[in-house]
């Protein structure tokens, strides 16, 4: 068996198309959906990440605002501009990069943003929202993976998936996702006594790790779908992710690549947000 791919950048151009169609109906009714991408330092990748992000919105038709400081900003200033951000109604979505500096408390900068602006959904009354099954931002990586999945017509109801890492940021909201499409689910970790066995009863697997080769195609029951989130390098430095992706294609039916699979999706999702933030929003 050879897995059919599922292509991260061809989906993401179909959504993107979507999300331009509804940001210019909004539009045509005096809104713009704003997105604002705060970055605090220069850490290289945040730089190529925030960029990123900021182009999508361009591309899409979506306002974007991108507010640099220097690494010594003062946790109270940044939590003054998260409160002006708030407050500004043409903004519809606040961002804050990851990683801060160390002097700043990420997690009580996260609680300043409005949950009704919180486009990364890392609210702790987005969390909420998914475990309770109410309405709310849903965190871009897993939620992209579920498109990828809607996008085969994949019916999660009654199979097994194997999720495996526990971030708050992947692994915990992506299992949520699952359970909430009916899925029997598993989260693996680091103190899984035996990841092969729990893996080989999967039908859909996803690797949120962050390491090589966690995933080889011994662990893998023929016909499983294959999600891979983790970005790494390999020895030549080039983007890989945490799945044997040779050797897994040959047994998985349906496998996403690195790069070109969730990836793009992440910063998808990521304007889909911003769009409903502000079809959301009071006028
Ligand atoms: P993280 O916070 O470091 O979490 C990694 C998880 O993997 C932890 O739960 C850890 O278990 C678990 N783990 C580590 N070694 C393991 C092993 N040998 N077997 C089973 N589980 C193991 O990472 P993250 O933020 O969730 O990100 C995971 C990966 O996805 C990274 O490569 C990251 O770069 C990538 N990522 C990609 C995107 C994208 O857009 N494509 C977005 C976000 C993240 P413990 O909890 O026990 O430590």
């Amino acid at each position: 068996m050879t897995a059919q791919i599922i292509d991260g950048n061809a989906l993401s151009k179909q959504l993107r198309t979507e999300v331009a169609a509804r940001a210019q109906a909004l539009k045509a009714k005096g809104v713009t959906p704003g997105l604002a991408v705060v970055l605090v330092g220069d850490n290289p990748a945040s730089q190529v990440y925030v960029r990123n992000k900021v182009k999508a919105c361009e591309d899409s038709g979506l306002h974007s605002v991108l507010e640099k400081y220097e690494a010594d900003m003062t946790e109270a200033d940044l939590l003054a501009r998260v409160e002006a951000l708030n407050n500004d109604p043409s903004i519809h979505g606040i961002l804050v990069q990851l990683p801060l500096p160390a002097h700043i408390d990420a997690q009580k900068v996260i609680e300043a943003i409005s949950p009704a602006k919180d486009v990364d959904g890392f609210h702790i009354a987005s969390a909420g929202a998914l475990m309770t099954g109410m309405p709310g931002f849903w965190p871009c990586t897993p939620y992209g993976c579920m498109k990828m999945l809607e996008s085969i017509g994949y019916d999660l109801k009654g199979k097994h998936a194997v999720v495996i890492g526990r971030s708050n940021i992947v692994g915990k909201p992506m299992a949520l996702m699952l359970l909430q499409k009916n899925a029997t689910v598993t989260i693996c970790h680091s103190g899984t006594a035996d990841l092969k066995a729990m893996t080989l009863q999967a039908d859909v697997i996803v690797a949120a790790v962050g390491k090589r080769n966690v995933l080889t195609a011994d662990m893998v029951k023929p016909g499983a779908v294959v999600l891979d989130v983790g970005m790494n390098r390999n020895d030549e430095g080039k983007l890989c992710g945490d799945v044997d992706f040779d050797g897994v294609k040959d047994v998985a039916s349906h496998i996403t690549p690195v790069p070109g699979g969730v990836g793009p999706m992440t910063i998808t999702m990521l304007l889909v947000n911003t769009l409903e933030a502000a079809e959301r929003a009071p006028n």
